[in-house]
């Protein structure tokens, strides 16, 4: 360990009074303290600058015994306030995505960590369906964030009564091919951005026609309907192993976060439907059905993008593996506009479920 260089995360605050040390988690607004009685505590955890090593930091604090020092460090390591330094990052990487960088190392335990999750976003490949009033700002998320391959799939032009709600289209662009504006700006936010267009519907032989291997693929199609979509996605995302994402919508004055499905891992689409039938028809027992066809849902963009980025954050962690940290999965989760609450429902995956069951068809 002397030979290995440490440094303290940018986002933590400092304070010791009377023998206790308060550590302040800025960018999680976490705190904890430490009682220890070490007069220089501060002053040594700032000594882990990311450039001396724990023998030069040793050699500076003399009145430490090292392996009480080893201790620290492990100690510091696993609450996520040091990271290692195993490797510097690029001048440039540190000029241009500094918060970024800041924002990964929560999630990091050492800087080779960060770099190789921030390539893993850059080199994986991510498919959207439907680019409307989800996934125009999911794309655009998910490009800011480093993703450079992404695959746009909407058959639709840009209307005047898109501008309210869906992200990137201007007034200019009525008319033009949704995928063709959207790439073209998506295009703008970073250099080495690929896109692929795909100006066709989804219909149940859509993937013969675009198989290829995606990393994730998130569904923000609501033509003909979200259930029909989903279903189709779903399928050839469970045959091929691949993560999707539902990518959610709108129930009246609820925004519906769409669920994370990672295939035989979390539940499936067919374990929310089958669970989310029992309680409707419990809930509508003796309601007489109300039908209206072409329904059209009130909505604006901030419940849109609220939609957007948690399926976004989840997409981040499902691109970069870090899969423990996926929130929206086993979840049926509403953001209620007018309360500001989110409520989640739980949805366990299935053991007898017809897709992800023991005897399943994808299992
Ligand atoms: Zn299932």
């Amino acid at each position: 360990m002397v030979d290995d260089i440490y440094r303290l995360k940018a986002s933590i605050a400092l304070v010791y009074n009377d023998n206790v040390l308060d550590i302040f988690l800025s960018n999680k607004r976490e705190q904890f303290k430490i009682t220890i009685d070490y007069e220089q505590i501060v002053e040594l955890l700032f000594s882990f600058d990311g450039d001396k090593t724990v023998g030069d930091i040793l050699g500076i604090y003399k009145n430490i015994d090292s392996d009480d020092l080893f201790d620290l460090i492990l100690f510091f390591l696993k609450k996520n306030v040091l990271i290692k330094v195993d490797c510097k990052y690029p001048e440039t990487f540190v000029s241009e995505q500094y918060r970024l960088i800041n924002f990964f190392e929560d999630y990091c335990s050492s800087t080779s960590d960060v770099i190789s999750s921030l390539k893993l976003i850059s080199t994986s490949k991510i498919m959207i369906v439907g680019i409307g009033a989800v996934g125009t700002w999911v794309s655009e998320s998910l490009i800011r964030t480093g993703l450079k391959n992404i695959t746009l799939v909407d058959d639709d032009t840009v209307e005047i009564s898109n501008l309210h709600r869906q992200g990137m289209f201007f007034i200019d662009d009525v008319g033009k091919f949704k995928v063709d504006v959207l790439s073209e700006n998506l295009c703008n936010i970073s250099s080495g951005v690929k896109v692929i267009k795909i100006k066709d519907k989804l219909t149940p032989d859509f993937f013969s026609k675009y198989d290829d291997k995606y990393d994730l693929i998130i569904n923000c199609a609501d033509k003909p309907s979200v259930d029909e979509t989903t279903r189709i996605i779903a399928r050839f995302c469970m045959e091929h192993k691949i993560p999707h994402i539902v990518g959610g919508g709108y129930n009246l004055h609820l925004t519906l976060i769409g669920q994370t499905i990672i295939p035989n891992r979390t539940a499936c689409v067919m374990c929310f439907e089958k669970h989310l039938q029992k309680i409707n028809n419990a809930d509508l027992d003796g309601v007489k059905k109300l039908t209206r066809k072409n329904r059209k849902i009130g909505s604006f963009s901030p419940l849109s993008t609220i939609a957007a980025s948690l399926a976004a954050i989840d997409a981040i962690k499902i691109v970069s593996g870090k899969y423990d940290y996926i929130s929206n999965s086993n979840s049926r989760i509403e953001f209620d506009v007018r309360e500001r609450d989110i409520n989640k429902h739980f949805v366990e995956k299935n053991e007898n479920c017809d897709w992800c069951g023991n005897n399943g068809l994808y299992n």
